[in-house]
C-alpha cells in the first residue's frame, strides 16, 4: 500500500524536519542512493536549454545545425521505401523541408541576429513557422504544420544527441548523470537508453515490481522505486532526496541528520558487499547444488546482447531468456535482418557454448515498436502482441527466424515464442519457421538443423493445456510475469491494485504446478524466466515444487544459488507440500521464510 507518511508523526523516530515528506511505494530494485532529482513531466518544449553565445561560437553552432540537418536528411532518405506509397510522399515532403531555401537561411540569420544557442533558435522558428500554418485556418496548411514539427524535431534530436553523447534520454530531455530520475512513467525503450547514463535512481509513480523497467533497473544494479504516487508535485529539478530501493521508500526535502545516516547505511551496505567478494567469488564458480545433491540450473535474463557477459561474470550457465524485443524498440525502423544476426550472433559467442535461448518478439502493450503505434488498443494489455503480431506480419516474423536461424551455427541458441494462447498459435508459428529454414536450405546458408525450440507459458490457457502444448516442444519456460497479471487480471504496471499481484497466490501456484508436471510427464525440459524465479524465498518453494531450471536477472544469480547450496532438496519438498495447502499468499510466504530461517 502507498501511503504518504506525515513528517510529524515520524520526527521524533528519523530526525526530519517538518518539510519532509516520506513516500511509501514498490520496491523495485535494492540499494540506497542520496542525490539531486531530475524530473521529467512529459514537459519536452521547455526543457530545450536557452543560452547566450559569442560571435564566434556562432560559427560552431551553425555547423553543427548543419550536420544534424545532414544527418536528418540521411535518416529520412533511409525511412523511404516504395512499398508504402503514404509513407513515402511524407517523408518526401520533410526531405524537402530540410532543404527549404527559405526557412534554413531564416534559422541562420536568427542565429547570428539573437546569438543564442542553436536550439532554441530552432524551437523558436519551428514554433512560429508551425503557428503560422495552423492561423490560415485551411485544414491542408495546418497538417503541414505537423510535418515542420516532425522533420525539424528529428533535426533537434540529432542536435541534442550530438552535444550530449551517449547520455540516457526520457522524452526530449537528456538525463543529467548523478540524479535521480523522477517521472510518471517512462517506456521500456526510454530505460533502455538509461543503461550508461550515470544515473543513480528512479523513483516513478506508477509501475510494480515486474514492470519492465523495473527488470531492467534490477539487472543493472539502479536503485528503484516505482508506483510512488504525489512524488512529481513534492519535487523541483535538483532537489535532494534520499531513495531506498530495498525498502521502496523515497524522502523528500530530508534533514541533514537523516541523510548522513542513509549514506552511512548506503557506506555500510557497499562495504558489506565488498567483505562478501571473497564469498561471491566462491559461489560463482560453485555448482547450484543442494545438500543433499540436487543439481539446479541457473541462467539469466537479459535485454540486449552486451548484458551476456555481466550473465557469465555472475556465473550463470547461459542465458535463458534474451528479450529479443529490446532492439527494435532501441531504434525507430525494424532492424533488418543482417543487424538482428550480429546481434544473437553476438550474444551466442558470448557464452562460449553455453544455451542462449533468443525470445522472438514480444512487442506491443507497453513495449510498443513503431509498426504498431498506429493501431490504438483499448486493451492493449490483451491485444495484438507478441506472437499474434508477428503471426500477422510474417515478414517481420521470417526476418527474425533467418537471423536467429543463421545465428544458432555459432552456439546452442534456441529459440522461444512468446505469449502463446493456444496450439494453433504454436503450429503456426512453427509453420514459419520451417519456411525460413526451408529458405536457407535452399540457399545453403548454415544454420543448427537440431535446433531446439521452446515457449513461454504465461497466458493462464497455455498452463492449463500444457500437456498439449509439450507435445510439440522441446522446452517451456513459465513466464510468471505475465501469468499472475493474467491470472489475477491485475495489470502488472498499475500500482493501485498491486496487493493483488503476488506469486503466492494458489491460483498461480496450481498454474505453475500444471506447468512443471505436464513437462516432466512429456519429458521436456520446464524452466522459469518470470521473476518469480529469481527470489530465493519462491525459488525455495519452486524447487520443492520440481522445477530445476531458472533464469533470473543476472544480479541474482548468486543470492539464488546461495540459497540452493544451503538447504536439501527434501525440506524444499516438504515446505511446498505445507505452503500448496495454505490459501493466503501471505501465509504462504511467512511459512518458507521460516523454513528457510532454519538454515541461518
Ligand atoms: C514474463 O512474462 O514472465 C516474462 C518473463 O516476460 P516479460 O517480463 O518480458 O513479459
Ligand atoms: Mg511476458
Amino acid at each position: 500500500m502507498i501511503r504518504r507518511i506525515d513528517a510529524v508523526c515520524k520526527a521524533h523516530f528519523l530526525g526530519y524536519s517538518l518539510g519532509v515528506r516520506k513516500l511509501e511505494g514498490l520496491s523495485a530494485s535494492p540499494g540506497i542512493v542520496v542525490g539531486p532529482v531530475f524530473r521529467y513531466a512529459d514537459e519536452a518544449a521547455a526543457s530545450i536549454p536557452r543560452y547566450e553565445i559569442s560571435p564566434r561560437d556562432a560559427d560552431l553552432h551553425w555547423g553543427r545545425f548543419d550536420a544534424a540537418l545532414e544527418k536528418s536528411r540521411r535518416e529520412i532518405g533511409l525511412l523511404i521505401d516504395g512499398r508504402n506509397k503514404e509513407q513515402s510522399d511524407i517523408l518526401e515532403a520533410q526531405l524537402l523541408m530540410l532543404t527549404d531555401p527559405e526557412f534554413i537561411p531564416q534559422v541562420r540569420e536568427e542565429l547570428y541576429r539573437a546569438l543564442v544557442n542553436i536550439e532554441s533558435v530552432l524551437q523558436l522558428k519551428v514554433e512560429s513557422a508551425a503557428a503560422m500554418l495552423r492561423a490560415t485556418g485551411d485544414t491542408y496548411l495546418s497538417e503541414r504544420a505537423v510535418d515542420i514539427e516532425d522533420a525539424f524535431g528529428r533535426v533537434m534530436v540529432n542536435l541534442l544527441q550530438a552535444e550530449n553523447g551517449a547520455m540516457g534520454k526520457v522524452g526530449a530531455r537528456f538525463v543529467p548523470p548523478g540524479t535521480i530520475l523522477v517521472a510518471r512513467n517512462i517506456r521500456p525503450s526510454e530505460a533502455l537508453s538509461l543503461r550508461d547514463s550515470g544515473i543513480v535512481g528512479i523513483a516513478l509513480e506508477e509501475g510494480g515490481a515486474t514492470s519492465h523497467v523495473a527488470i531492467l533497473a534490477r539487472s543493472w544494479k539502479i536503485p528503484a522505486v516505482m508506483g510512488v504516487r504525489g512524488l512529481l508535485d513534492l519535487v523541483s529539478d535538483g532537489d535532494e532526496v534520499i531513495l531506498d530501493g530495498a525498502d521502496g521508500v523515497v524522502i523528500v526535502e530530508p534533514a541533514g541528520d537523516a541523510v548522513s545516516r542513509y549514506r552511512s547505511r548506503a557506506t555500510s551496505e557497499s562495504r558489506l558487499k565488498a567483505s562478501e567478494a571473497a564469498v561471491r567469488a566462491a559461489l560463482i564458480e560453485a555448482p547450484a547444488e543442494t545438500l543433499d545433491g540436487a543439481r539446479m540450473t541457473l541462467r539469466a535474463n537479459i535485454a540486449v546482447s552486451d548484458e551476456a557477459l555481466d550473465a557469465k561474470l555472475e556465473g550463470a550457465e547461459g542465458i535463458g531468456l534474451f528479450r529479443s524485443e529490446f532492439l527494435f524498440l532501441a531504434s525507430d525502423s525494424l532492424p533488418d535482418e543482417e543487424t538482428q544476426y550480429a546481434e544473437y550472433r553476438r550474444a551466442v559467442e558470448s557464452m562460449d557454448g553455453a544455451p542462449v535461448v533468443i525470445r522472438t518478439l514480444d512487442a506491443g502493450a507497453d513495449k510498443l515498436i513503431d509498426d504498431q503505434k498506429d493501431y490504438v488498443e483499448k486493451n492493449p494489455l490483451l491485444g495484438w502482441r507478441a506472437i499474434r503480431y508477428c503471426l500477422d506480419r510474417r515478414d517481420v516474423f521470417r526476418t527474425q527466424l533467418r537471423a536467429l536461424l543463421r545465428a544458432s551455427a555459432h552456439g546452442d541458441l534456441r529459440v522461444m515464442f512468446p505469449m502463446i494462447a493456444n496450439l494453433g498459435e504454436l503450429e503456426a508459428a512453427l509453420c514459419v519457421l520451417d519456411e525460413a529454414k526451408g529458405e536457407l536450405s535452399n540457399a545453403n546458408v548454415p544454420f543448427n538443423r537440431k535446433l531446439k525450440v521452446g515457449i513461454m507459458i504465461e497466458i493462464p490457457a497455455a498452463a492449463v493445456c500444457a500437456d498439449q502444448l509439450a507435445k510439440k516442444v522441446d522446452f517451456m519456460s513459465i513466464g510468471t510475469n505475465d501469468l499472475i497479471q493474467y491470472t489475477m487480471a491485475v495489470d502488472r504496471e498499475n500500482a493501485r491494485v498491486a496487493h493483488l499481484y503476488d506469486c503466492f497466490n494458489p491460483a498461480v501456484l496450481r498454474l505453475v504446478r500444471m506447468t512443471i508436471a505436464a513437462g516432466i510427464d512429456a519429458r521436456v525440459d520446464v524452466s522459469m524466466c518470470g521473476e518469480m524465479a529469481g527470489d530465493p524465498v519462491s525459488a525455495f518453494l519452486l524447487m520443492g515444487m520440481g522445477l530445476r531450471n531458472f533464469s533470473m536477472s543476472p544480479a541474482l544469480v548468486t543470492p539464488v544459488k546461495e540459497m540452493v547450496r544451503k538447504v536439501s532438496l527434501r525440506d524444499a519438498i516438504e515446505a511446498a507440500q505445507s505452503a500448496l495447502e495454505l490459501s493466503a499468499p501471505r501465509e504462504i510466504r511467512k511459512l518458507l521464510q521460516e523454513r528457510l530461517k532454519t538454515y541461518e
